[in-house]
Parts: C-alpha cells; sequence; structure tokens
C-alpha cells in the first residue's frame, strides 16, 4: 500500500550497517548502540540512542549518504510523500555551518526518486539565540526543501510554553509548524501546542486522556503524527495492544502512522501498518483516510496534495 511518512527523524533512522561502516565497529554493536532492544524506562533513555547516529553526522558526505540511504528505504517501504526532519544544530561539532548541514541532507534525498521534504527541529533545552537561528534557516529555505518546523526533545523538562515567542515568531514569518506534544507529558501540553498555532501534534496521543483536549483537537482540525512502536519503546504504554490509536480513530479525530525513528525503534512503516491491522483490525479503507489525512495537513501546497491523491488512489 502507498503511504505518506510525515513523522520522521533523520538521526533516528540511520542503517545499522552504515553505523557500523563509519564507525568501525560491529553490526552486532551500532544496532546495540542505536535500536531499543529491550523497553527503556524513559523518553529520556529512548533520546540517548541519538548519541552515537549524532556523532557520525557531522561530515557533508556522512550527512548526504544517511539522507540518500533513508530515501532508498522509503521508496522500498512504498512511501509516495516523506517529510524528514532534523535539528540542524546538532551536526555543527566539526565546524559545518547550518547551510551545510541543510544543502548536504538536500543533496542526498535529491538523488533518489521519491518526493520529500524537510522539517527543523528547535530542540527543548536549546538557548532561545539557537532556536531562533532555526527558525531563521526554516525561512531561507522554506519552499526550497524545507516545509516547517518542529520542537522536539525532552517534553517533561522543558514545557512547550518557554516557546511561546519562538512560535509567534515563527507565525509571523508564515513557516508551518509542528510540535512534539502529549508524548511523555499529558494533555495540557496538547492543549498548549495548539494555542501556540500547531497545526499538527507529533505524538498527541494522551489527548486521549482528556476530553477538552479531544475538542480543541476537533473544533482546530488538528491532525495527530501518531507513531505506535515509539510510544511503547518510551514505556508509554507496555504494548501495542494497549496503544490508543483505535480509541482516537473511532473517536473521528484524525491520525497519521509514523515510524518517528526507524534504526531507534527497528520498524518500517510497513510492519507498522501490518501490526496496527492484526491487533486491531483497521480495514485498507481505514488506512487510506489515514494517508488522506496525511495528505491534507502535509506542508505543501494544494497543488501538490492533489496530485499526492490521485497517486495514493492510482
Ligand atoms: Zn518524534
Amino acid at each position: 500500500m502507498k503511504k505518506i511518512e510525515l513523522h520522521l527523524h533523520l538521526d533516528g533512522s540511520i542503517r545499522p550497517t552504515t553505523i557500523s561502516e563509519l564507525l568501525n565497529i560491529s553490526l552486532e554493536e551500532a544496532i546495540k548502540l542505536s535500536s531499543v532492544l529491550n523497553k527503556t524506562s524513559s523518553l529520556k533513555e529512548y533520546l540517548d540512542k541519538f548519541d552515537i547516529p549524532i556523532k557520525i553526522m557531522q561530515t557533508k558526505e556522512n550527512l548526504t549518504r544517511i539522507a540518500k540511504e533513508l530515501a532508498i528505504d522509503l521508496k522500498k517501504d512504498d512511501v509516495i510523500y516523506a517529510e524528514i526532519r532534523f535539528a540542524p544544530n546538532k551536526h555543527l561539532e566539526n565546524g559545518l555551518s547550518l547551510d551545510e548541514v541543510i544543502t548536504s541532507i538536500m543533496q542526498g534525498l535529491k538523488e533518489v526518486p521519491i518526493k520529500t521534504n524537510l522539517i527543523l527541529c528547535m530542540m527543548r533545552g536549546d538557548s532561545y539565540e539557537k532556536n531562533l537561528e532555526v527558525i531563521k534557516y526554516a525561512k531561507k529555505y522554506l519552499g526550497k526543501g524545507i516545509v516547517g518546523i518542529d520542537l522536539a526533545g525532552n517534553e517533561t523538562t522543558y514545557p512547550v510554553n518557554d516557546y511561546q515567542k519562538l512560535f509567534e515568531i515563527a507565525k509571523k514569518e508564515e513557516i508551518p509548524f509542528t510540535i512534539h506534544a502529549g508524548e511523555a507529558d499529558g494533555p495540557l501540553s496538547i492543549i498548549n501546542a495548539i494555542h501556540l498555532g500547531a497545526k499538527r501534534i507529533g505524538h498527541g496521543v494522551r489527548a486521549i486522556e482528556s476530553e477538552e483536549a479531544l475538542n480543541l483537537i476537533k473544533e482546530k482540525d488538528i491532525t495527530l503524527e501518531v507513531c505506535p512502536k515509539s510510544n511503547i519503546d518510551t514505556n508509554m504504554y507496555d504494548k501495542l495492544e494497549e496503544h490508543p490509536i483505535k480509541l482516537l480513530f473511532d473517536k473521528k479525530i484524525k491520525v497519521t502512522l509514523n515510524t518517528d525513528n526507524r534504526t531507534v525503534s527497528n520498524i518500517t512503516l510497513n510492519q507498522t501498518y501490518e501490526k496496527l491491522k492484526n491487533i486491531f483490525n483497521f480495514t485498507q479503507k481505514d488506512f487510506l483516510n489515514m494517508n488522506k489525512n496525511a495528505i491534507q495537513c502535509a506542508f505543501i501546497s494544494e497543488e501538490e496534495k492533489q496530485e499526492l491523491l490521485e497517486l495514493l488512489v492510482k
């Protein structure tokens, strides 16, 4: 089945074989360092799995290669459009400029015939100035490979409202944004993110705990970027059977299906669909609707959305 993926981190999706090769370590070791093998106890421990990928994403060559390989993997996974996100400030350790980081990643994506765009992540815990740079560069490349921004990182320690001023600037600059919310933190985080102007919420599944959040999501026509396996890996839910995606779907909340991090969570989108079909009896039509939701809220033009819709049902 053809699919759209809107919530996908580049640094969490590097092929383990590439990590092994670039760090000169065994494949077994590479997998151990970059994937959640046993259930972790928190979002924080899950986030620690990004240390190794970040270490190798400090040169133009590696960034281009990693982006290209992800695009190839997406194509194999029957993805027809993806919005790939990364935090540009994490790739400056060896002296690259933000322009070099961004264009190297774009170069890798360009080498594969698949429609993709980039979302730049501001990071919770980063300084105001650092995150402001992210907005500046999103604006610079807006519509030229970059389509929006995001706020990622540890939600419990850094509440969304701490970033209000930055999102006001993004709004003024007409940069679309999504915000990670309602993952480690509860429904209030989602409510606040929507009030800040997010049209999409990364995860957002804890809306199920609050009528107020559910009503606001419907009222403002918000779409949730749901990443079921990732929520198991960060220990939000014990197993997929306990995940609220079906409840949200039945309440007519607009959901989309995503992997979040292909390597960290050791999963593809095809596998995600397969698992959810088996557990919740989602039909082809249900999945088609989720993909239509994804197209509708993608950060692209109406014309591009129409083209994708035609491609999706062809
Ligand atoms: Zn994410």
